[in-house]
């Protein structure tokens, strides 16, 4: 006897709230669907880091975060599992459009960020896109209304969004700011606010950066609303 997709999703947001992350120290131990739970072991990753464990949990229950981790800290399974949870909670299909998108400084690091996703969500039935430039902005641009996460890089998706009347993130739920200390340094200050502008208000975004300057802390005022702040000490 199979247990219906709906009751499964029921049982996992019901141990959202009463889980201690002090207790757990594995992904097994953490309320993730089937779907991921097999990602991730086919991808090897069984312990949680600590920027995971301290934020993956108040991620599920809807938080705005604001995180403090460096480089190698675990950050993109931190906001990827969330997303691929999100999703799958709310039974996103290929016809919902835009749930997600990532936004990363480089290519490189968007590209590395694709990879993982495609292995941890590959039991997923999600569509994922790289929005990077270096591509033909047509066969991105059609490529990207199917779509149910984006990965891309702020200027490449400002262009998009000038240039593409079509390009609908009117469903997007979930904004997650990766590395954005760098992005800001990089230049990206009004691309990004122009952005967060565009997209729709009522939404959970999850900021990370290394560090928590000035112009961070501008940015986190302008798209998280209430955050948690999640710090992780630095390996000595
Ligand atoms: P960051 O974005 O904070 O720089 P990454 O998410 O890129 O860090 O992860 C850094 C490295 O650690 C990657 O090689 C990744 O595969 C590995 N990693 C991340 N989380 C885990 C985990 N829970 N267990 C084992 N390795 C992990
Ligand atoms: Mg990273």
């Amino acid at each position: 006897k199979t247990i219906p997709e709906s009751v499964k999703i029921e049982n996992l947001k019901s141990q959202y709230e009463s889980i201690d992350v002090n207790n757990i120290s594995k992904f097994s131990e953490l309320p993730l669907s089937q779907q991921t739970m097999k990602g991730l072991k086919e991808s090897k990753y069984f312990k949680l880091t600590d920027i995971q464990r301290e934020s993956i949990l108040l991620a599920l229950r809807g938080n705005d975060i604001l995180g403090a981790a460096q480089t190698g800290s675990g950050k993109t399974l931190a906001f990827l599992i969330p997303i691929l949870e999100y999703l799958y909670c709310e039974q996103w299909s290929r016809m919902d459009g835009v749930g997600a998108l990532v936004i990363t400084p480089t290519r490189e690091l968007a590209y590395q960020i694709f990879e993982t996703l495609r292995k941890v969500g590959k039991y997923h039935d999600f569509s994922a896109g790289l929005i990077i430039g270096g591509k033909d902005l047509k066969f991105e641009r059609k490529r990207m209304d199917q779509c149910n996460i984006i990965i891309c890089t702020p200027g490449r998706l400002l262009q998009h969004m000038d240039e593409n009347p079509l390009l609908d993130c009117s469903s997007m739920k979930i904004l997650v700011l990766d590395e954005a200390d760098r992005c800001l340094d990089m230049g990206f200050k009004e691309t990004m606010n122009s952005i967060i502008a565009n997209l729709p208000p009522k939404r959970q975004t999850l900021l990370f950066s290394a560090t928590q300057t000035k112009s961070v802390q501008d940015l986190a005022r302008l798209s998280l609303k209430d955050p948690s702040y999640v710090s992780v000490n630095e390996m000595t």
